[in-house]
């Protein structure tokens, strides 16, 4: 007989899982998904009012430094190669992101090569702090206290909702310092878009008859699924065990879409920097399709906000206190049998 499993959440984790069982096992998969829709955060569905494809829950780039990995997604369809150029508006003024050459010479007003760039930097940055601790420590070690004022205290405050010191330097470390005029956001070797958006891709991944897929439905821990092999989960860790230790932190976001004549902005991506704005940033989604043509525009401005109890988690804080909160869930989860925890929400990670 084969063997039945059960996926719970259809993002991403659950899809790929299901796909590579499927072509492997001899066996059927049921897929689970409380939301109306395939594809988790990575959603995409066209706008009514503009037919542009837009990334439903914030911007999605692919990006890999894996050739095995690009070619798994390339093989379920066709992606356009993308370079993310991300400009940021602080005090006024608006620069290119991640900090480079450029962004040095225009926030001093200089004329620095590479060369002279570097070892100004080296210049600024607290060569007391010898091993950072946090990202706060992180930014005036690398970047000293005038640009991490300028980029990051701001718009961490806002996206993470405490002080940076409280957050670990992993999160800075996601972003390069370049001594080049290179603005592209990811260093990656493959990037790129999907050309009919994720959900189709993830569509494709579980279009094999062994599996089937059922929406809005909400899985608990009281339910009797004794019937299946084997069950993976890729919901929040703390939600499997109905909250019984508390509450593992995490940031959500909303977003307020809008519409403009032509174009709003000129570019994908502009970040919000400074505490006096109320948004982290703004994505104009026709950017990420530029093989595409659209008279008119959406636009997206996102505000970060602390996860209440019917808030979608988006971003997984990690602070020291979810730390020790995540070694009793997966304590628990250790100690179960037939079932498996995987994803950024049951693994309780940031990931791409
Ligand atoms: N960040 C910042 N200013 C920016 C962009 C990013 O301070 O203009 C910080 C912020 O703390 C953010 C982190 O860098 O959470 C990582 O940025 P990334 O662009 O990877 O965030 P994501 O796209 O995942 O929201």
């Amino acid at each position: 007989m084969s063997a039945q499993y059960l996926i719970i959440g259809c993002g991403f984790s659950g899809a790929v899982l299901a796909q590579q069982l499927a072509n492997s096992l001899d066996c059927t998969i049921e897929i689970w998904d409380e939301r109306n829709h395939i594809a988790g955060n990575c959603h995409t569905q066209r706008d009514v009012q503009t037919n542009i494809m837009v990334h439903e829950y914030g911007p999605h780039i692919f990006n890999t430094d894996k050739k095995e990995v690009w070619d798994y997604v390339n093989s379920f369809t066709k992606f356009h190669s993308y370079i993310h150029r991300v400009k940021a508006i602080s005090g006024g003024a608006i620069y290119p992101l991640p900090i480079n050459l450029q962004t040095i010479n225009q926030f001093y007003k200089k004329k620095f090569s590479p060369l002279e760039a570097k070892e100004f930097m080296d210049k600024l940055g607290d060569k007391k702090i010898t091993h950072p601790a946090n990202f706060e420590e992180q930014a005036l070690r690398f970047l000293g206290r005038d640009l991490y004022e300028a980029f990051f205290y701001g718009y961490t405050k806002k996206q993470w909702g405490c002080e940076p010191y409280e957050l670990p330097a992993s999160i800075l470390k996601r972003i390069p310092v370049r001594f080049t005029t290179d603005d592209g956001y990811y260093s990656n070797s493959f990037c790129g878009i999907p050309v009919d958006g994720y959900s189709a891709i993830v569509e494709k991944m579980i279009s094999h008859p062994a599996i089937s897929v059922m929406l809005n439905r909400k899985f608990s821990v009281e339910m009797d699924v004794t019937k299946y092999d084997h069950v993976f989960f890729t919901g929040p860790l703390d939600a499997y065990f109905n909250y019984c230790y508390g509450r593992l932190g995490y940031r959500t976001v909303s977003f307020e879409r809008n519409y403009a004549k032509g174009d709003y902005q000129g570019t994908a991506q502009v970040n919000y920097c400074d505490l006096d704005v109320p948004y982290t940033r703004i994505t104009e989604h026709k950017y990420f399709a530029s093989w595409e043509k659209h008279t008119n525009t959406v636009y997206f401005k996102e505000y970060s906000r602390e996860t209440t109890k019917d808030d979608m988690p988006f971003y997984p804080k990690r602070l020291d206190k979810d730390k020790s909160l995540l070694m009793r869930y997966r304590a628990q989860a250790e100690k179960l049998c037939k079932i498996s925890f995987l994803g950024r929400l049951a693994t309780y990670r940031y990931m791409d």
